[in-house]
């Protein structure tokens, strides 16, 4: 089998747009076809038992034979195979930068990318992009939000990462917002500000933050209302770490950045003094209802509004997170300090400090 055209793929590129176009422009109007005959050439000059592969693997591994050279990964897997609310159903498209360069940008993919950041032309149809609510549960990043986080990585290798690992942490931090709101409405925040502290967190100067900005920013915001700073980082890292029914934990999100989110946490757990007090005080509990004994006082400081439930609450959050060792390596520090704006470099540096 041979290919005239053997074109790279582009660092904002998923692999299965550049097989695609691979095909296109090779002359196959049906990528179907084009799909089945590299797989077919594969699976001709290959000796491994195809059945071990993963499918959608084989046209990548088949244009690498073709063209003899690697095609590097990309994170075309988190559209494959989460299609959660960031991803709209069809890729939309700016027909300026198709004229320019024609191949399909991974983001717009996303739906919360509305606009060309280069152009200004509407990447969707009319109608498709604008259902997005930012009061409720958003399905969409606010105007402009998604299309800056474009424009901050694009001359990123990691372009695909760090736009997606973005996007994320913007989710995230709205639904650390919206649990505590949840748990913490009867607790002394007004209800008209719950909606401003959502809209608070979406805010484009935060692009480039690391989870552990983003985490003291959240808590920041809402010591503005009630309660410390202190204690609302406390209160973050119950609603982080715990997972138990009845408990602080926060429900219905799965991102690839949370585990930033966990190890800040995670640290706050192992250098806040109070709480290392209190779970090395539980840390033998068996039972919940042993918890009831223990005061969370310390824990809650002079956060005087407390509700007898959200007490109950945080006592179970403590309970499910009794058995976590206060963990701070050297390693975690590091990480703590990850700056996403040159991950590689960083990398490198970890690299050398342990090599
Ligand atoms: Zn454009």
């Amino acid at each position: 089998m041979k290919l005239i055209y053997r074109g790279r793929k582009k660092n904002d590129e998923f692999i299965f747009d550049y097989v695609a176009r691979i095909g296109r422009s090779n002359g196959y109007t049906n990528i179907k076809k084009f799909e089945k005959s590299i797989i077919d050439y594969f699976e001709h000059e290959s000796e491994v038992i195809n059945n071990d592969l993963n499918k959608n693997a084989i046209p990548r591994l088949a244009m690498e034979r073709l063209f003899s050279r690697n095609i590097e990964l990309d994170e075309s897997h988190r559209y494959m195979h989460s299609r959660r609310y960031i991803w709209s159903k069809v890729s939309g498209k700016c027909e300026k930068c198709l004229r320019e360069v024609s191949y399909t940008r991974f983001y717009w993919r996303l739906n919360s990318y509305r606009y060309c950041h280069v152009h200004g032309d509407p990447i969707f149809p009319e109608g498709i992009a604008e259902n997005g609510v930012i009061n409720t549960i958003p399905k969409l990043l606010p105007k402009d939000l998604c299309e800056s986080i474009v424009k901050f990585y694009e001359d990123s290798d990691s372009i695909q990462n760090s736009v997606l690992n973005e996007v994320e942490r913007f989710y995230v931090d709205q639904s650390i917002v919206s649990s505590l709101v949840f748990y913490f409405s009867s607790c002394g925040i007004p209800e008209q500000s719950a909606n401003s502290l959502r809209e608070a967190i979406w805010n484009a100067k935060l692009i480039g933050l690391s989870a552990s900005d983003r985490i003291q920013n959240i808590a920041k915001l809402f010591s503005y209302y009630t309660g410390t700073e202190v204690f609302w980082l406390r209160m973050i890292t119950l609603t982080e770490r715990s997972y138990l029914k009845h408990t602080l934990a926060i429900k219905g999100h799965w991102f690839s950045v949370e585990g930033e989110y966990w190890r800040y946490c995670h640290f706050l757990m192992g250098t806040d003094i109070k709480l290392v007090e209190i779970f090395t005080k539980v840390s033998g509990f068996r039972e919940r209802k042993e918890m009831e004994s223990v005061t969370v006082a310390g824990v809650i400081e002079n956060f005087s509004s407390i509700t007898d439930e959200t007490e109950k609450n945080i006592k179970m959050a403590i309970f499910a997170l009794r058995g976590i060792k206060s963990w701070v390596s050297e390693c975690q520090k590091s990480e703590d300090l990850f700056k996403k704006k040159n991950p590689h470099q960083v990398y490198m540096g970890n690299l050398n400090r342990f090599v």
